[in-house]
């Protein structure tokens, strides 16, 4: 008889996960009394305390990365050594990629199943698509008379310091730690406060597969303690955000006020999808809809601003509609859950309140519009109609599943309505018609046109960052690693 083999499970017993709670410095962890209470998103349930490192914390992970920095001599061994070694942490990642995934969707909004098969196989991936730049992109030599030698030399800028939103906890670890630790450079990171450990994870992971102790550094805490005594802290030579628009304001005015330093900032979104009556329009609603419910809409790039063709204006809202009522809640350690919890019940009432507001503006709610009635944060996905300009809805970045639809009748239109007095992060554009993709992947305002398709692919060549008040400078790409060298003009007289 054939030994019968069970399918292997992803999904787990939430109570069974052991957190490593603490700083994360020097390849040690510290623990440190909690300061802020975390509840599970998918049932509410409190089951840790954050910590809040103070300036002396955050003063000594600067310290230990300018320490491993001298020590290792990171930034100047042969490139390829930077390759090797963090090719080796991105197997490790893999290796232990349940014992993260695990970590993450206990305490986050990320289901465990899109985490093995997408956010952590990707975030690998991403890293070492950056270890690969590290032998690829340097110096340059250029033209000057021939009693000259003039040099572009380029330079890691030493410990840089980064601040990651909670939404992608483990994904936005990577976008800022790949570039960074390949220019040459250590970091100092510091997650949410909401959603820190699997962070804290991958820091260990980096020291287990061999990179010097203390090139990689996680400092918990919130902003206006911890973020604010990482960017103000005068060793920290680049700083490198994703947040809100709110947070990175205040990040530009504290580095105005402790010292000029460079900085990368991606930001909020408020982002269009336009589609027009030549679309697909099954394949444009299906995209669509997946825009604004994965994640629960809680991505910077999320499509919330649905800009219709008004011929075609209900047979793509009744798609999504469909769509969107065909979700369900259950638990982010559950292998097939694909519908996800908002992170707190704090951002939960933000949504509701923003969607309330949409509705007494004027706004008309043709699904959803409330809290799911599910242990939880979880929130029905919300499609809003008879919005103008000035409707909350539309002027507000709510990061929730809630989608506004509008209607044009002629291109001119929509490009009027498809642009945002403060954000420019991404936009959708579906038509079948090259000069008007064209005509408009040229207009639109924003960092990221997506044509008849609304996500990012596994082409991490393309950078991606906002125009307007979504950001400065880019993520991704070979942008990404350049932002992580400074560059040094040499003259010899010969
Ligand atoms: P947030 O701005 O509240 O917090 C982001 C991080 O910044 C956290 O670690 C937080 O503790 C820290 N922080 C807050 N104030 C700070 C300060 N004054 N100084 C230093 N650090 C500070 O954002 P969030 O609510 O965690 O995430 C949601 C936001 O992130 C949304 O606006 C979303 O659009 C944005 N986001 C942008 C991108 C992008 O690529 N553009 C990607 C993901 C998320």
């Amino acid at each position: 008889m054939l030994p019968s083999v069970l399918p292997m499970s992803l999904s787990f017993d939430p109570n069974t996960i052991i957190l490593p709670v603490g700083h994360f410095i020097d390849g040690e962890l510290i623990s440190a009394e909690g300061a802020i209470e975390m509840r599970r998103p998918s049932d509410g349930k409190s089951y840790a305390a954050c910590p809040v490192a103070g300036v002396d914390m955050v003063d000594r992970a600067v310290e230990s990365a300018k320490a491993a920095l001298k020590a290792s001599n990171w930034g100047g061994v042969r490139p390829r050594e930077r390759t090797k070694a963090l090719q080796a942490w991105t197997d490790l990642i893999e290796a232990e990629a349940e014992t993260l995934a695990r970590i993450e969707a206990l305490c986050s909004t990320r289901p465990v199943g899109q985490l093995i098969a997408g956010d952590i196989a990707v975030t690998a991936e991403q890293i070492r698509f950056f270890a690969e730049f590290a032998d690829k992109e340097g110096s340059d030599l250029v033209p000057t008379d021939d009693a000259s030698l003039g040099m572009i030399m380029s330079e890691p800028y030493g410990v840089v310091g980064a601040m990651t939103p909670w939404n992608f906890p483990i994904s936005m670890a990577g976008w800022k730690l790949g570039p960074a630790l390949a220019a040459g450079n250590a970091v100092v990171l510091k997650p949410s406060e909401m959603t820190p450990f699997s962070t804290v994870y991958m820091a260990q992971l980096a020291v287990k597969a061999g990179l010097p102790a203390g090139l990689v550094n996680v400092v918990l805490g919130d902003g206006p303690t911890t973020g604010t005594a990482l960017t103000g802290h005068p060793e920290i030579a680049k700083v490198s955000f994703t947040g809100s628009t709110r947070a990175g304001s205040a990040i530009m005015e504290n580095i105005a006020r402790t010292g000029v330093k460079p900085m990368t900032l991606e930001l909020g979104g408020k982002s269009p999808q336009l589609v027009f009556a030549d679309a697909d329009l099954d394949k444009a609603a299906a995209a669509i809809a997946g825009s604004v419910t994965f994640n629960a809409g809680q991505a910077c790039v999320a499509g919330t601003r649905l800009i219709v063709e008004k011929s075609v204006a209900d047979r793509v809202t009744a798609a999504i509609l469909e769509r969107m009522k065909a979700v369900r809640p259950a638990p982010t350690w559950d292998e097939a859950t694909q519908y996800s919890p908002i992170i707190s019940e704090r951002q939960r009432a933000r949504v509701n309140g923003i969607v309330r507001a949409a509705v007494e503006a004027g706004g008309k709610c043709l699904a959803g519009g409330a809290a799911m009635d599910h242990p939880g944060y979880f929130y029905e996905p919300t499609l809003i109609a008879n919005v103008d300009q000035n409707n909350p809805a539309i002027v507000e970045e709510i990061f929730g599943p809630v989608l506004t639809v509008q209607t044009f009748e002629t291109e001119d239109e929509a490009l009027a309505l498809s642009s945002h007095p403060t954000y420019g992060l991404a936009s959708g554009l579906f038509t079948c018609d090259l000069s008007r993709t064209i005509r408009l992947a040229r207009k639109l305002e924003a960092g990221t046109v997506w044509v008849n398709r609304y996500s990012r692919s596994r082409d991490h060549i393309l950078p991606t960052g906002g125009y307007k008040r979504s950001g400065i400078g880019k993520d991704l790409g070979r942008e990404a690693y350049l932002a992580n060298r400074r560059t040094k003009s040499v003259l010899i007289s010969l």
